[in-house]
C-alpha cells in the first residue's frame, strides 16, 4: 500500500542508531545515509533530499536527547518534525474564503493534464462542500472532448449536485463566466469549475486557463496532479504555480502503490501547497491534507489522531460506569485486569496513554517498559486457573501455584510474585486510566 517501502526503509535507517548516548555526527552518519536513500527511492528529488537531510542533521546535532528517551526516538521526533515542515506545516487548510466576500460564492477553478483524475477530483470536492452542508454548482468548459462534458453531467446527477454546461459551441471563458454568474444570482455556496484536461502542458492551455482565472477571480486555483507520476507531479506543480498562480494542489491516486516522492515534493518543489488527496474511486474518496498525518504515516508510527478517534470510540460510556463499579467494589480481578489491558492493545498499545492529559510527559523509555511488563503480566494470568484468575489471594497464598503458574508462562516463581505486589497498586492505575479514556481530549477536532 501507500508509502509501505518508504516507512520500512525508514525504520531500517532508524534501526541503525545506537541505543544510548547522544546522537553525533558520527552517530548519525549511517541514519542519515539511509534516510537520504530511503527519500531518493521514494522518488523524492534530489534537491530537496539534499535540503531535507542538512536540516535534520543541523536539527539532531543540537537536540538534546532528554531523560528517559533512547537517540532513535529523539531522531524520529526531528526526522517527524522535518516532514512535516516540508510538507507545510503552517495552518494547513483546505479551501480559502470566497473572494468576494459574505454571501458570495467560493469559486474553484481546477486544471490538470488528462487522465489524472481531475473530472473525479471535481465531484469528490463537490461531494466534501456538500456534506458541509453548502450548495455547489459544477461548471463543465471543456469544450474540446464532448465525452469530459458527459462525464461531468453523469458524475452531478450521481452526486446530486447541478451541472452548468453550454455544449461544445461556447467559448471556456464565457461559460465560466456564466456559470459563476449563475451561481451568484441563484446564491451557492462554491462553484467548481472543470477545465480542459489535455495530453501535455502547452502555452494554449496556459493561456486558456489565465483567461477564465482573469474572468472568474476564483477563490482557489488548483491543480490535479497524479501521486503515481512522482517527481513529476511536482514539476507539473511548479510548472502551473508560475504560470497561473495556484493557491495548492490535489493530489490523486495516494490509494495505489505511490511511492510518497509526490506527497514530499510538491510543496518545496512549486511553493504550492497539497490542499486535497484523492484516495479512491468513489467520490468519499476525497481528504484534506494533513502534513502531520502524513508524516506519521511515512514514518509508520500510526495515525495517532486516528488513535485517538478509537480510544475515545473503544470506551463506551456505561461500559466505564461498570467497570469502575467493579474497582469501587474490591471485586476487581485478573480477569478485569486483562481485560483491559487487551483493550487497550486493541487501540494500538499504551502510547494511546501519550495522548490522554496527564501522561504526555511519560517518557517513552517508561513506556515501553510497562508494556513489556503489561505484556508478561498477561501471559502469567493466562496460565492460572480461572479461580485463580477470580482469587488474587489464591496465588498470593500458595507458593506451589505461583510456581506452575510461571511455569506455564515460561517465567520465574519472582515474576508471580511481583504481579502480585503490584495488583493493588494497578488497580489505582487502571482506575486513573479508564478515568482519562472517559474524559477525552478537549479541542482536538478538524474543523
Ligand atoms: P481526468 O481525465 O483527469 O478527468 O481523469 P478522471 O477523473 O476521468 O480519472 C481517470 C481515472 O482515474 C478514472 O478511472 C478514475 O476512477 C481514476 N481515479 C481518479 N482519482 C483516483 C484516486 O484518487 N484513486 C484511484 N485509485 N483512482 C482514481
Amino acid at each position: 500500500a501507500m508509502f509501505d517501502g518508504l516507512t520500512a526503509s525508514l525504520s531500517k535507517a532508524f534501526k541503525g542508531l545506537s541505543a544510548d548516548g547522544r546522537l553525533s555526527a558520527e552517530n548519525m552518519k549511517e541514519p542519515l545515509r539511509d534516510v537520504r536513500r530511503a527519500l531518493l527511492e521514494a522518488d523524492v528529488s534530489l534537491p530537496v533530499v539534499r535540503r531535507f537531510i542538512q536540516k535534520v542533521e543541523a536539527k539532531a546535532l543540537g537536540v538534546e536527547v532528554l531523560d528517559g528517551v533512547t537517540p532513535q526516538v529523539a531522531f524520529v521526533k526531528v526526522v517527524s518534525d522535518e516532514l512535516v515542515e516540508l510538507m507545510g506545516a503552517a495552518g494547513s487548510k483546505d479551501l480559502e474564503p470566497a473572494a468576494g466576500g459574505e454571501g458570495s460564492p467560493q469559486v474553484v477553478l481546477l486544471a490538470g493534464l488528462q487522465g489524472v483524475g481531475k473530472t473525479t477530483a471535481a465531484g469528490k470536492l463537490a461531494m466534501f462542500l456538500t456534506k458541509r452542508r453548502k450548495k455547489v454548482l459544477l461548471v463543465a468548459t471543456d469544450v474540446y472532448r464532448p465525452a469530459a462534458i458527459d462525464q461531468l453531467v453523469k458524475l452531478g446527477s450521481k452526486i446530486d449536485v447541478p451541472v452548468y454546461e453550454e455544449g461544445t459551441d461556447a467559448s471556456p471563458v464565457d461559460i465560466a463566466a456564466r456559470g459563476v454568474a449563475k451561481a451568484v444570482a441563484e446564491g451557492y455556496d462554491a462553484v467548481i469549475v472543470d477545465t480542459a484536461g489535455r495530453l501535455q502542458v502547452d502555452e494554449a492551455m496556459m493561456a486558456e486557463l489565465r483567461a477564465i482565472k482573469a474572468a472568474i477571480t476564483p477563490s482557489d486555483t488548483l491543480l490535479v496532479v497524479d501521486a503515481m507520476t512522482g517527481q513529476e507531479a511536482a514539476g507539473l506543480v511548479k510548472t502551473f504555480n508560475e504560470q497561473v498562480d495556484l493557491t495548492g494542489a490535489i493530489l490523486t491516486k495516494l490509494d495505489g502503490d505511490s511511492r510518497g516522492g509526490a506527497a514530499l515534493s510538491v510543496r518545496e518543489v512549486s511553493g504550492a501547497p497539497i490542499k486535497f488527496v484523492g484516495t479512491g474511486e468513489t467520490m468519499e474518496a476525497l481528504e484534506p491534507f494533513y502534513p502531520e498525518r502524513m508524516a506519521n504515516r511515512i514514518l509508520g508510527m500510526g495515525d495517532v489522531l486516528t488513535l485517538y478517534e478509537k480510544a475515545a470510540e473503544a470506551i463506551k460510556e456505561d461500559e466505564v460506569e461498570a467497570f469502575q463499579k467493579r474497582l469501587a467494589s474490591a471485586r476487581f480481578d485478573f480477569n478485569d485486569f486483562m481485560q483491559q489491558f487487551e483493550r487497550i492493545s486493541n487501540m494500538g498499545g499504551l502510547k494511546v496513554l501519550k495522548l490522554m492529559p496527564g501522561f504526555s510527559s511519560v517518557s517513552e523509555k517508561q513506556l515501553y517498559e510497562v508494556e513489556k511488563k503489561f505484556k508478561m503480566y498477561s501471559a502469567l494470568i493466562g496460565s492460572m486457573t480461572q479461580e485463580e484468575r477470580e482469587n488474587p489471594e489464591l496465588l498470593i497464598k500458595s507458593p506451589s501455584r505461583r510456581r506452575r503458574v510461571a511455569e506455564g508462562a515460561g517465567r520465574k516463581e519472582t515474576d508471580v510474585s511481583q504481579l502480585c505486589t503490584e495488583f493493588a497498586a494497578m488497580r489505582v492505575q487502571m482506575q486513573t486510566m479508564s478515568k482519562m479514556m472517559k474524559m477525552g481530549v478537549p479541542g482536538q477536532s478538524d474543523e
